[in-house]
Protein backbone atom coordinates (compact mmCIF):
# COMPACT_ATOMS: atom_id res chain seq x y z
CA UNK A 1 0.00 0.00 0.00
CA UNK A 2 2.48 2.65 0.93
CA UNK A 3 4.59 1.25 -1.71
CA UNK A 4 2.24 2.76 -4.19
CA UNK A 5 2.68 6.60 -3.17
CA UNK A 6 6.29 5.99 -2.53
CA UNK A 7 6.53 5.07 -6.30
CA UNK A 8 4.07 8.21 -7.26
CA UNK A 9 6.38 10.07 -5.39
CA UNK A 10 9.30 8.95 -6.71
CA UNK A 11 7.74 9.28 -10.56
CA UNK A 12 7.02 13.19 -9.18
CA UNK A 13 10.94 13.47 -8.38
CA UNK A 14 12.72 11.36 -10.52
CA UNK A 15 10.47 11.55 -13.73
CA UNK A 16 11.20 7.87 -14.16
CA UNK A 17 10.56 4.40 -13.28
CA UNK A 18 12.02 1.22 -13.80
CA UNK A 19 10.22 -1.08 -15.78
CA UNK A 20 9.17 -3.23 -12.31
CA UNK A 21 7.99 -0.37 -10.34
CA UNK A 22 5.52 0.93 -13.64
CA UNK A 23 4.25 -3.03 -13.59
CA UNK A 24 3.78 -2.17 -9.90
CA UNK A 25 1.81 1.16 -9.91
CA UNK A 26 -0.36 0.28 -12.69
CA UNK A 27 -1.29 -3.11 -10.86
CA UNK A 28 -2.32 -1.28 -7.93
CA UNK A 29 -4.99 1.31 -9.11
CA UNK A 30 -7.45 2.53 -6.61
CA UNK A 31 -9.32 5.63 -6.17
CA UNK A 32 -7.43 6.98 -3.49
CA UNK A 33 -4.00 6.68 -5.15
CA UNK A 34 -5.71 8.23 -7.97
CA UNK A 35 -6.62 10.82 -6.18
CA UNK A 36 -3.15 11.36 -4.89
CA UNK A 37 -1.45 11.26 -8.34
CA UNK A 38 -4.43 13.67 -10.42
CA UNK A 39 -3.61 16.25 -7.65
CA UNK A 40 0.24 16.33 -8.07
CA UNK A 41 -0.65 16.18 -12.06
CA UNK A 42 -2.68 19.16 -11.35
CA UNK A 43 -0.08 20.93 -9.57
CA UNK A 44 2.68 19.96 -12.45
CA UNK A 45 0.39 21.17 -15.25
CA UNK A 46 -0.80 24.40 -13.31
CA UNK A 47 2.64 25.25 -12.49
CA UNK A 48 4.22 24.89 -16.10
CA UNK A 49 0.68 25.84 -18.31
CA UNK A 50 -1.50 27.71 -15.52
CA UNK A 51 -4.92 27.12 -16.33
CA UNK A 52 -5.46 27.36 -19.83
CA UNK A 53 -6.57 24.05 -21.90
CA UNK A 54 -5.34 24.36 -25.05
CA UNK A 55 -7.54 23.61 -28.34
CA UNK A 56 -7.16 22.13 -31.91
CA UNK A 57 -9.00 22.39 -34.92
CA UNK A 58 -9.15 18.72 -36.11
CA UNK A 59 -9.36 18.59 -40.21
CA UNK A 60 -10.17 14.65 -40.92
CA UNK A 61 -9.07 14.95 -44.59
CA UNK A 62 -9.08 11.25 -45.88
CA UNK A 63 -10.46 8.00 -45.27
CA UNK A 64 -8.68 6.41 -47.58
CA UNK A 65 -5.88 3.94 -46.28
CA UNK A 66 -3.33 1.84 -47.78
CA UNK A 67 -2.77 -0.05 -44.09
CA UNK A 68 -4.65 -2.52 -42.33
CA UNK A 69 -4.64 -2.28 -38.69
CA UNK A 70 -7.17 -4.87 -37.34
CA UNK A 71 -8.44 -1.98 -34.54
CA UNK A 72 -9.45 0.69 -36.91
CA UNK A 73 -12.46 0.92 -38.40
CA UNK A 74 -11.00 2.92 -42.30
CA UNK A 75 -8.40 0.11 -42.71
CA UNK A 76 -7.95 -0.64 -46.36
CA UNK A 77 -9.55 -4.51 -45.79
CA UNK A 78 -12.89 -3.13 -44.39
CA UNK A 79 -15.41 -3.03 -48.06
CA UNK A 80 -18.05 -1.39 -46.46
CA UNK A 81 -15.94 1.85 -45.21
CA UNK A 82 -17.27 5.23 -46.64
CA UNK A 83 -14.36 6.75 -48.44
CA UNK A 84 -13.89 10.13 -49.10
CA UNK A 85 -10.94 12.60 -49.40
CA UNK A 86 -10.63 16.45 -48.68
CA UNK A 87 -9.35 18.99 -51.59
CA UNK A 88 -7.17 21.21 -51.09
CA UNK A 89 -9.89 23.84 -50.93
CA UNK A 90 -12.43 22.05 -48.90
CA UNK A 91 -9.90 21.83 -46.58
CA UNK A 92 -8.72 25.47 -46.60
CA UNK A 93 -12.24 26.31 -45.99
CA UNK A 94 -12.52 24.22 -42.92
CA UNK A 95 -9.08 26.15 -41.81
CA UNK A 96 -11.01 29.32 -42.60
CA UNK A 97 -14.31 28.50 -40.31
CA UNK A 98 -11.45 27.39 -37.48
CA UNK A 99 -9.89 30.42 -37.68
CA UNK A 100 -13.05 32.26 -37.58
CA UNK A 101 -14.14 30.40 -34.73
CA UNK A 102 -10.93 31.46 -32.50
CA UNK A 103 -8.77 28.34 -33.32
CA UNK A 104 -4.68 28.98 -33.80
CA UNK A 105 -3.74 25.40 -34.56
CA UNK A 106 -5.04 22.94 -37.16
CA UNK A 107 -4.45 19.17 -37.17
CA UNK A 108 -4.35 17.29 -40.78
CA UNK A 109 -5.27 13.83 -40.19
CA UNK A 110 -6.07 10.79 -42.72
CA UNK A 111 -5.26 7.53 -43.32
CA UNK A 112 -2.22 6.90 -45.49
CA UNK A 113 -3.44 7.70 -48.74
CA UNK A 114 -1.22 8.50 -51.31
CA UNK A 115 -2.92 11.24 -52.88
CA UNK A 116 -1.36 13.44 -50.60
CA UNK A 117 1.94 14.02 -52.20
CA UNK A 118 4.24 16.10 -51.02
CA UNK A 119 3.91 18.26 -53.88
CA UNK A 120 -0.01 18.79 -52.85
CA UNK A 121 0.55 19.34 -49.15
CA UNK A 122 3.30 21.67 -49.48
CA UNK A 123 1.69 23.78 -50.87
CA UNK A 124 -1.21 23.34 -49.11
CA UNK A 125 1.19 24.39 -45.90
CA UNK A 126 2.34 27.07 -47.30
CA UNK A 127 -1.23 28.87 -48.39
CA UNK A 128 -2.34 28.05 -44.48
CA UNK A 129 0.69 29.74 -43.40
CA UNK A 130 -0.07 32.69 -46.23
CA UNK A 131 -4.09 33.16 -44.95
CA UNK A 132 -3.56 32.61 -40.81
CA UNK A 133 0.07 33.84 -40.06
CA UNK A 134 1.29 32.61 -36.78
CA UNK A 135 -1.24 29.57 -36.81
CA UNK A 136 0.41 26.58 -36.42
CA UNK A 137 0.10 23.11 -38.48
CA UNK A 138 -0.13 19.60 -37.01
CA UNK A 139 0.01 16.65 -39.36
CA UNK A 140 -1.28 13.39 -38.65
CA UNK A 141 -0.78 11.61 -41.71
CA UNK A 142 1.17 8.15 -40.75
CA UNK A 143 4.94 7.10 -42.40
CA UNK A 144 6.41 8.53 -44.80
CA UNK A 145 9.85 9.11 -45.35
CA UNK A 146 12.16 11.66 -43.77
CA UNK A 147 12.61 13.36 -46.79
CA UNK A 148 9.16 13.47 -47.34
CA UNK A 149 8.96 14.76 -43.89
CA UNK A 150 11.72 17.21 -44.18
CA UNK A 151 9.67 18.91 -46.95
CA UNK A 152 6.77 19.19 -45.16
CA UNK A 153 8.69 20.87 -42.34
CA UNK A 154 10.25 23.26 -44.70
CA UNK A 155 6.84 24.16 -45.98
CA UNK A 156 5.32 25.16 -42.58
CA UNK A 157 4.36 22.48 -40.52
CA UNK A 158 5.12 22.42 -37.04
CA UNK A 159 4.03 19.51 -35.32
CA UNK A 160 3.49 15.93 -36.52
CA UNK A 161 1.16 12.93 -34.41
CA UNK A 162 2.21 9.38 -35.08
CA UNK A 163 1.57 6.92 -32.39
CA UNK A 164 3.83 4.30 -31.91
CA UNK A 165 0.59 2.33 -30.76
CA UNK A 166 2.31 -0.35 -28.71
CA UNK A 167 6.51 -0.57 -28.08
CA UNK A 168 6.42 -4.09 -28.19
CA UNK A 169 6.87 -6.17 -31.07
CA UNK A 170 5.30 -9.23 -30.71
CA UNK A 171 2.21 -7.11 -29.52
CA UNK A 172 2.48 -4.90 -32.05
CA UNK A 173 2.33 -8.32 -34.78
CA UNK A 174 -0.74 -9.27 -33.34
CA UNK A 175 -2.64 -5.27 -34.17
CA UNK A 176 -0.80 -5.46 -38.29
CA UNK A 177 -0.27 -7.23 -40.63
CA UNK A 178 3.22 -8.34 -41.36
CA UNK A 179 4.03 -5.66 -43.77
CA UNK A 180 3.55 -2.81 -41.18
CA UNK A 181 6.57 -2.69 -38.76
CA UNK A 182 7.47 -0.89 -35.42
CA UNK A 183 10.78 -0.36 -36.29
CA UNK A 184 9.56 1.54 -39.13
CA UNK A 185 6.79 3.79 -37.03
CA UNK A 186 9.85 4.45 -34.66
CA UNK A 187 12.20 5.09 -37.03
CA UNK A 188 9.94 8.01 -38.37
CA UNK A 189 9.15 9.37 -35.22
CA UNK A 190 13.35 9.41 -34.39
CA UNK A 191 13.60 10.78 -37.94
CA UNK A 192 10.80 13.59 -36.92
CA UNK A 193 12.61 14.80 -34.06
CA UNK A 194 15.74 15.14 -36.05
CA UNK A 195 14.25 17.20 -38.50
CA UNK A 196 12.81 19.54 -35.32
CA UNK A 197 9.02 18.65 -35.73
CA UNK A 198 7.29 18.96 -32.37
CA UNK A 199 6.63 15.42 -31.94
CA UNK A 200 3.36 13.68 -30.58
CA UNK A 201 3.61 9.80 -29.87
CA UNK A 202 0.89 7.49 -27.84
CA UNK A 203 -0.77 4.12 -27.53
CA UNK A 204 -4.51 2.86 -27.33
CA UNK A 205 -5.57 1.74 -23.56
CA UNK A 206 -7.34 -1.74 -23.62
CA UNK A 207 -6.32 -2.55 -27.58
CA UNK A 208 -6.74 -6.36 -27.70
CA UNK A 209 -3.87 -8.74 -26.17
CA UNK A 210 -2.09 -5.66 -24.09
CA UNK A 211 -0.83 -6.66 -21.08
CA UNK A 212 0.64 -4.63 -17.94
CA UNK A 213 4.23 -5.15 -18.97
CA UNK A 214 3.09 -3.88 -22.47
CA UNK A 215 1.81 -0.58 -21.06
CA UNK A 216 4.93 -0.34 -18.87
CA UNK A 217 7.69 -0.82 -22.09
CA UNK A 218 4.91 1.84 -23.48
CA UNK A 219 5.75 4.26 -20.76
CA UNK A 220 9.63 3.39 -21.11
CA UNK A 221 9.95 4.41 -24.68
CA UNK A 222 7.37 7.77 -24.29
CA UNK A 223 10.65 8.59 -21.73
CA UNK A 224 13.30 7.48 -24.32
CA UNK A 225 11.55 9.47 -27.07
CA UNK A 226 10.80 12.49 -24.87
CA UNK A 227 7.90 13.82 -26.94
CA UNK A 228 6.38 17.24 -26.88
CA UNK A 229 2.71 15.80 -27.36
CA UNK A 230 1.32 12.19 -26.21
CA UNK A 231 -2.13 11.12 -27.23
CA UNK A 232 -3.34 8.11 -25.17
CA UNK A 233 -7.32 7.37 -25.45
CA UNK A 234 -9.13 3.94 -24.79
CA UNK A 235 -9.23 1.42 -27.85
CA UNK A 236 -13.05 1.07 -28.72
CA UNK A 237 -14.29 -1.49 -31.36
CA UNK A 238 -15.03 -1.07 -34.70
CA UNK A 239 -17.85 -3.60 -35.97
CA UNK A 240 -16.72 -3.74 -39.35
CA UNK A 241 -12.93 -5.23 -37.94
CA UNK A 242 -11.16 -8.29 -36.75
CA UNK A 243 -11.63 -6.78 -33.14
CA UNK A 244 -14.96 -5.78 -33.50
CA UNK A 245 -15.84 -8.23 -30.68
CA UNK A 246 -13.21 -7.15 -28.06
CA UNK A 247 -14.19 -4.81 -25.17
CA UNK A 248 -13.30 -1.05 -24.77
CA UNK A 249 -10.54 -0.15 -23.07
CA UNK A 250 -10.91 1.45 -19.80
CA UNK A 251 -11.28 4.87 -18.75
CA UNK A 252 -10.41 4.56 -15.42
CA UNK A 253 -6.73 3.00 -16.12
CA UNK A 254 -6.74 6.01 -19.60
CA UNK A 255 -7.13 8.68 -17.08
CA UNK A 256 -4.82 6.84 -14.49
CA UNK A 257 -2.72 6.88 -17.00
CA UNK A 258 -2.94 10.46 -18.17
CA UNK A 259 -1.69 11.04 -14.55
CA UNK A 260 1.23 9.14 -14.48
CA UNK A 261 2.22 10.73 -18.13
CA UNK A 262 2.08 14.09 -16.49
CA UNK A 263 4.37 13.45 -13.58
CA UNK A 264 6.91 11.39 -16.26
CA UNK A 265 7.08 14.19 -18.84
CA UNK A 266 5.84 17.27 -17.14
CA UNK A 267 5.64 19.88 -19.95
CA UNK A 268 4.01 17.56 -22.15
CA UNK A 269 1.04 18.47 -24.41
CA UNK A 270 -1.52 16.20 -23.54
CA UNK A 271 -5.03 15.95 -25.11
CA UNK A 272 -8.58 14.08 -23.73
CA UNK A 273 -9.11 12.33 -26.95
CA UNK A 274 -12.48 11.78 -29.01
CA UNK A 275 -12.29 8.35 -27.68
CA UNK A 276 -12.42 9.14 -23.93
CA UNK A 277 -14.95 11.72 -24.79
CA UNK A 278 -16.75 8.49 -26.47
CA UNK A 279 -16.73 6.51 -23.58
CA UNK A 280 -17.78 8.74 -20.78
CA UNK A 281 -19.52 11.71 -21.26
CA UNK A 282 -17.49 13.27 -18.52
CA UNK A 283 -14.60 11.80 -20.46
CA UNK A 284 -12.67 15.25 -21.15
CA UNK A 285 -13.24 16.30 -17.80
CA UNK A 286 -11.68 13.88 -15.91
CA UNK A 287 -8.67 14.28 -18.31
CA UNK A 288 -8.39 17.39 -17.66
CA UNK A 289 -8.58 16.69 -13.83
CA UNK A 290 -6.12 13.96 -13.99
CA UNK A 291 -3.01 16.29 -15.82
CA UNK A 292 -4.58 16.56 -19.39
CA UNK A 293 -4.35 20.13 -21.32
CA UNK A 294 -5.41 19.86 -24.86
CA UNK A 295 -8.61 18.74 -26.30
CA UNK A 296 -8.97 18.55 -30.31
CA UNK A 297 -12.94 19.24 -31.72
CA UNK A 298 -13.83 17.95 -34.58
CA UNK A 299 -13.38 21.27 -37.41
CA UNK A 300 -14.23 18.45 -40.45
CA UNK A 301 -16.80 19.16 -43.13
CA UNK A 302 -20.35 18.04 -41.18
CA UNK A 303 -20.82 16.08 -44.21
CA UNK A 304 -17.68 13.72 -44.41
CA UNK A 305 -17.73 13.53 -40.25
CA UNK A 306 -19.39 10.28 -39.95
CA UNK A 307 -17.75 8.61 -42.38
CA UNK A 308 -13.91 9.16 -40.60
CA UNK A 309 -15.47 6.38 -38.75
CA UNK A 310 -12.27 5.36 -36.69
CA UNK A 311 -14.33 2.83 -33.88
CA UNK A 312 -18.14 3.13 -33.39
CA UNK A 313 -20.20 5.70 -31.96
CA UNK A 314 -17.31 7.90 -32.84
CA UNK A 315 -18.07 11.79 -31.48
CA UNK A 316 -17.97 14.12 -34.15
CA UNK A 317 -21.17 16.51 -32.62
CA UNK A 318 -22.18 18.06 -29.58
CA UNK A 319 -19.14 19.27 -27.87
CA UNK A 320 -17.14 16.99 -30.05
CA UNK A 321 -17.29 19.55 -32.86
CA UNK A 322 -15.68 22.98 -33.22
CA UNK A 323 -19.25 24.69 -34.09
CA UNK A 324 -19.93 23.87 -30.26
CA UNK A 325 -16.77 26.01 -28.96
CA UNK A 326 -18.96 28.08 -26.32
CA UNK A 327 -20.30 25.06 -24.97
CA UNK A 328 -16.65 23.39 -24.75
CA UNK A 329 -15.17 26.69 -22.82
CA UNK A 330 -18.38 26.54 -20.25
CA UNK A 331 -17.56 23.22 -18.86
CA UNK A 332 -14.09 23.70 -18.71
CA UNK A 333 -15.10 27.15 -16.59
CA UNK A 334 -17.12 24.88 -14.79
CA UNK A 335 -13.69 22.69 -13.63
CA UNK A 336 -11.53 25.55 -13.03
CA UNK A 337 -10.20 25.56 -16.34
CA UNK A 338 -9.93 28.31 -19.55
CA UNK A 339 -9.58 27.33 -23.20
CA UNK A 340 -6.75 29.77 -24.78
CA UNK A 341 -7.25 30.73 -28.16
CA UNK A 342 -3.67 30.68 -28.98
CA UNK A 343 -0.91 28.12 -30.43
CA UNK A 344 -0.41 26.43 -27.19
CA UNK A 345 3.20 25.63 -28.37
CA UNK A 346 4.98 23.04 -25.72
CA UNK A 347 6.78 25.22 -23.38
N1 LIG B 1 -2.96 7.29 -40.40
C1 LIG B 1 -2.42 8.07 -39.35
C2 LIG B 1 -1.61 7.21 -38.41
O1 LIG B 1 -1.52 6.02 -38.61
O2 LIG B 1 -1.02 7.76 -37.48
C3 LIG B 1 -3.46 8.87 -38.58
C4 LIG B 1 -4.83 8.34 -38.52
S1 LIG B 1 -5.05 6.96 -37.40
C5 LIG B 1 -6.69 6.52 -37.76
C6 LIG B 1 -5.14 7.83 -35.83
C7 LIG B 1 -5.19 6.97 -34.57
O3 LIG B 1 -6.48 6.43 -34.41
C8 LIG B 1 -4.29 5.79 -34.52
O4 LIG B 1 -2.99 6.17 -34.14
C9 LIG B 1 -4.98 4.87 -33.50
O5 LIG B 1 -4.31 4.86 -32.25
C10 LIG B 1 -6.38 5.47 -33.38
N2 LIG B 1 -7.40 4.43 -33.56
C11 LIG B 1 -7.62 3.70 -34.66
N3 LIG B 1 -8.57 2.77 -34.43
C12 LIG B 1 -8.97 2.93 -33.16
C13 LIG B 1 -9.89 2.25 -32.31
N4 LIG B 1 -10.60 1.21 -32.75
N5 LIG B 1 -10.04 2.68 -31.03
C14 LIG B 1 -9.33 3.74 -30.57
N6 LIG B 1 -8.42 4.40 -31.31
C15 LIG B 1 -8.24 3.99 -32.60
Amino acid sequence: MRDRYELIDKLHKTHALSKEEWIRVLENQSEEVCRYLFEKARTVRDAIYGKDIYIRGLIEISSYCKNDCYYCGIRRSNQKAERYRLTPEEILQCADEGWRLGFRTFVLQGGEDGYYTDALLCDLLKEIKKRYPGCAVTLSLGERGEESFRRLFEAGADRYLLRHETANDAHYAKLHPDYQQLKTRKECLFALKRIGYQVGSGFMVGSPFQTTENLAEDLLFLKELDPQMVGIGPFIPHHDTPFGSYPSGSVSLTIFLLGLIRLMLPHVLLPATTALGTLDPQGREKGVLAGANVVMPNLSPVMVRKKYSLYDNKLCTGDEAAESLASLKERMKKIGYTVAESRGDYR
